[in-house]
């Protein structure tokens, strides 16, 4: 039975797919052309040096689709580009919506192209979660309705332009974050922490705090100090993570932790990551103290280990 209930033949073909039909939800730019480099709009900020309209390259774009200031977004004032995360969707549009097609050279495709890319991300996003979700042991009760929601939502993700941008993506995602939340209570049962859904924790002082097992979903935690903090099993699902302070933080088995979570977020060689996540380069070396602070911690019995050298979000094609 689906789960989703989206459009009737995309549906009913997705029931009981398998994990082989499956998306990559990881970024690979190489595959991509550049589409969140154009379909998107920037806004004048912090986190970006300019205004630039959906649908218009970002005048750093290069012609071969990759970014000519990779190495220097920062510094630039593109901090936003550094934590974009796409989850797959650039390469699933420019490879499979439109078969390797490129909007320059197709110039009939672009608007299509460009308002498929957003929904396409929704689900690789959701897709995502799905995944993490699958993995955690705890969380076989709801394993089956797990499967057949990535099931049909990978369905989805091969179904052509003019359905996918017809989708009507918020009940999608209603149904899936019911899911997920049901996964996240099973994870978390054995170490319920404080609920902060939603919470505003802009700048707050969380040094040290304890929160294993906490629910954070949605809490906006922009230039929280979380220094120190045990976020062990954490439920940090579209938590504002932007700024942050995770100094020797411990993250192991965070829930619906993204790479881009991290990426905005300030944090040294002390904080301890989740499997899987690499540790962004801006991130500071811990200080003596603290990194001996860490080490006295983590000699404590814990599962999960930092996992170095992964690529980074931008992958080949933005290295310019
Ligand atoms: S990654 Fe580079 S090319 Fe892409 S939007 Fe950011 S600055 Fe522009």
């Amino acid at each position: 039975m689906p789960v989703l209930r989206s459009p009737g033949p995309v549906s009913d073909t997705a029931v009981g797919a398998g994990a082989d039909a499956a998306p990559e939800v990881r970024a690979d730019c190489s595959r991509c052309f550049g589409l969140c480099c154009v379909a998107l709009p920037f806004a004048r900020s912090a986190d970006f040096a300019v205004d630039k309209p959906a649908g218009t390259p970002c005048g750093n774009l290069r012609p071969d689709s990759r970014c000519g200031i990779h190495d220097r977004l920062r510094d630039r004032g593109f901090t936003g580009c550094t934590v974009f995360d796409c989850f797959g969707a650039g390469q699933q549009v420019s490879q499979v919506t439109f078969g390797g097609r490129d909007w320059r050279g197709d110039p009939g495709i672009a608007g299509p192209m460009f308002a498929v890319f957003p929904v396409m991300r929704q689900l690789h996003e959701l897709l995502r979660y799905l995944g993490d979700a699958l993995a955690r042991p705890e969380a076989a009760p709801v394993h089956a309705e797990l499967r057949v929601a990535a099931g049909e939502l990978s369905a989805l993700t091969r179904a052509d332009a003019d359905t996918l941008t017809g989708l009507d993506v918020p009940p999608l995602r209603r149904t899936v974050s019911d899911l997920l939340l049901r996964a996240s209570e099973l994870v978390r049962a054995g170490s319920r922490g404080r609920e902060l859904r939603g919470a505003d924790l802009f700048g707050a002082r969380l040094r040290g705090a304890a929160l294993g097992g906490a629910s954070l979903r949605g809490a906006l935690l922009v230039a929280a100090d979380l220094s120190g903090a045990d976020l062990r099993r954490a439920d940090v699902i579209g938590a504002d993570l932007r700024d942050a302070d995770l100094s020797g933080a411990d993250l192991t088995g965070c829930l619906f932790l993204t790479q881009a979570q991290l990426d905005g977020a300030r944090g040294d060689s002390a904080t301890v990551l989740p499997d899987g996540f690499t540790r962004p380069a801006h991130w500071s070396e811990a200080d003596g103290s603290r990194a001996s602070r860490a080490a006295s911690d983590r000699s404590r019995p814990r599962g999960g280990r930092d996992r170095r050298g992964g690529r980074g979000r931008r992958g080949s094609r933005k290295a310019g």
